[in-house]
């Protein structure tokens, strides 16, 4: 029995005591009728504080806890006591809540948690955007009914994750997401939604690129080997054996261009950015680019050079390439007669290198296509003039490393004009 129980008894019978000497001394009626009204004195106390506890309980703050006396005094300070380390308890799990909700909206993947039942218990943003879910009216939804690709319906029920499921977006663009399914606490499950629509396309740009590599260089090779076979099997005079050697030599330089173009994109894709330290004196460059051009047409073309004055900040090799492959693009898709004009002008603080031709002129449909590797937009006139297909890749990277833009105007039949911008940064007076 508790320390103010024994009291509040204690307290009880001390007040019978003066009522039972007066039943003794006077009369046990009037020694009844104290100890009924101490009582009843003692009850309305018990009442008051019930009802105070009472009123009390319907909203339980801490700072309004009653007050009251003996045993209830006790009761009280227990009760505020509780409430206060409960608010504090609530109030830190809360905070736990909000922190790991807040680390679940930072992550880059979706997050999706089950129930037992493969409902929503929770998602964060991505996984809105990835599943097309919306988490205010899907919550305690299945899954199933909202997700309806046959793949993760299947995937869902089979309860095999031990591998990760391939999807498209549910937003019918051509995202493609890889999802992981991961058991936690007995019967709930996370989903995990990566995008892998950029490391799915390097994949196929890779597989694309080593099947065009392969395809680029087998032609020559068979070629080669032909000829080669001719050569040995066949008797042939010392004129024919020429002009067999001349087509072969004709099939290896094939191939080392090829190889040379591989080799520069290469490095360009692998080599350091150039620094903006080095000047590139433009009027020598420009000259040596129109005499290779000159020699390059063999006088079939007018080629002319406009030129400001201003030099460039960068790798000079990258930018001789990248402005000798536009001008020797211009000589190749050029009928003979055609004019050509190689131009550096200053624009305010940038500059601008162009190339003009009137040759032959690109289709709008090839335009956007023109930079990737191996795209022609005349596979014949290409390999015919010895192009690789990687020239406008290789010009492509070498601008982009000092922040200039390729832009490419044509029209079939007339013309085109290749051009870039340097940006000030670059350029100097
Ligand atoms: P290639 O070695 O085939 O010339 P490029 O990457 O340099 O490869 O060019 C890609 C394609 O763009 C070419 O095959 C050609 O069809 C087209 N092209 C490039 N420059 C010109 C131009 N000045 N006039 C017409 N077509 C061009």
């Amino acid at each position: 029995m508790s320390k103010p129980l024994i009291q509040t008894l204690a307290l009880s019978l001390a007040l019978g005591v003066p009522a039972a000497v007066l039943g003794i001394l006077v009369s046990p009626v009037i020694g009844l009728s104290v100890f009924c009204a101490v009582l009843a004195l003692q009850l309305i106390g018990f009442l008051r504080n019930f009802s105070r506890l009472e009123a009390w309980t319907r909203n339980p703050l801490p700072e309004t806890t009653p007050e009251g006396g003996g045993i209830w005094d006790e009761v009280f300070s227990r009760l505020h006591r509780h409430e206060k380390e409960l608010r504090v308890a609530i109030a830190r799990r809360d905070f736990d809540l909000q922190q790991v909700a807040a680390a679940g909206q930072a992550m880059v993947d979706g997050i999706v948690t089950l129930d037992a039942d493969s409902r929503i218990s929770w998602c964060n943003r991505v996984a809105e955007q990835q599943l097309g879910l919306d988490l205010r009216s899907d919550r305690f939804q299945p899954i199933a009914n909202l997700v309806r690709q046959p793949a993760f319906i299947n995937y869902l029920a089979t309860g095999d994750f031990s591998k990760p499921l391939r999807l498209s977006s549910m937003r019918g663009d051509e995202r493609v997401l890889s999802l992981f399914v991961l058991p936690y606490s007995g019967q709930e499950r996370l989903l995990q939604i990566q995008d892998v629509t950029q490391s799915e396309r390097l994949d196929q740009t890779r597989r694309d690129f080593v099947a065009n590599v392969s395809h680029e260089l087998r032609t020559p090779l068979t070629i080669l080997s032909g000829f080669l076979e001719t050569v040995r099997e066949l008797e042939l005079d010392p004129v024919d054996q020429e002009h067999y050697f001349d087509l072969m030599a004709e099939q290896s330089v094939r191939m080392s261009r090829i190889v040379q173009d591989l080799l520069a994109l290469s490095t360009l894709e692998s080599a350091p950015p150039p620094s903006g330290g080095e000047r590139v004196h433009m009027t020598p460059l420009l000259e040596k680019l129109h005499r290779d051009a000159q020699a390059l047409s063999a006088g079939r073309h007018s080629i002319s050079l406009e030129m400001d004055t201003g030099d460039l900040f960068g790798a000079e090799s990258e930018l001789a390439s990248a402005f000798g492959n536009l001008i020797s693009n211009a000589v190749r898709y050029t009928p003979p007669g055609g004019e050509i004009v190689i131009a550096w002008k200053r624009q305010g603080s940038s500059a601008e290198f162009s190339v003009t031709d009137n040759g032959i002129g690109i289709d709008a449909k090839h335009i956007p296509r023109l930079t990737e590797r191996f795209y022609r937009a005349d596979t014949g006139r290409s390999r015919e003039t010895g192009g690789t297909g990687l020239g406008l890749a290789i010009v492509k990277h070498a601008l982009s490393r000092h922040q200039a833009r390729l832009e490419i105007t044509s029209t079939p039949g007339e013309g085109s004009r290749f051009s870039t911008v340097f940006p000030p940064t670059r350029v100097a007076a």
